[in-house]
């Protein structure tokens, strides 16, 4: 749908950005080191730490708080971390009466990033999961 120049941007659905969200987060965890240094451990902790305070849905980010705190992060691993992400977001699946995802299916749903001449593969850059 087109919108006049000027005019507000549409608003975007709680299920837009959900679903944005869970893209980003299951692709971050796709792209996730077998063995990260302590630095990329901490900073996985602290992103979801942030998103459970910053989420732009308030009844989303508060119940995703209480989430966490019965599920602290696991990010030893790869797979424990992409893992512990497929989990939780079934927690939040089933809170809304969603059906279940096989987690042993995690790394078939969810991969690396698809970009020309892998110039956004982060994992060959010089930066965080180098
Ligand atoms: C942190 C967070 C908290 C949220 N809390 C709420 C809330 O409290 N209330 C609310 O109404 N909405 C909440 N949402 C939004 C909600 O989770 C959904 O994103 C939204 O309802 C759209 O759902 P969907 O059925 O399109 O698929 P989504 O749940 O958005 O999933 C997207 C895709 O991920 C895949 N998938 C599904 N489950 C898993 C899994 N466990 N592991 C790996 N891949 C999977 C499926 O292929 C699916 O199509 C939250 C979103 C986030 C990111």
């Amino acid at each position: 749908m087109d919108f006049p120049v000027g005019s507000p941007a549409a608003p975007v659905t709680k299920e837009e950005l959900g679903r944005a969200t869970w893209t980003f987060l299951h692709t971050l965890a796709a792209l996730y080191p077998e063995n990260p240094t302590r630095q990329q451990k901490k900073d996985v902790k602290e992103l979801m730490a942030i998103l459970s305070r910053i989420y732009p849905c308030k009844d989303c980010a508060d119940h995703f708080k209480e989430v966490l705190r019965a599920n602290p992060v696991q990010a030893g691993s790869h797979y424990e971390f992409s893992q512990w992400l497929c989990h939780v977001h079934n927690v939040v699946n089933r809170s809304l009466g969603k059906l279940v995802f096989p987690c042993e299916r995690v790394d078939a749903r969810w991969g690396k990033l698809d970009c020309e001449q892998r110039a956004c593969d982060l994992q060959g850059a010089t930066n965080f999961w180098e």
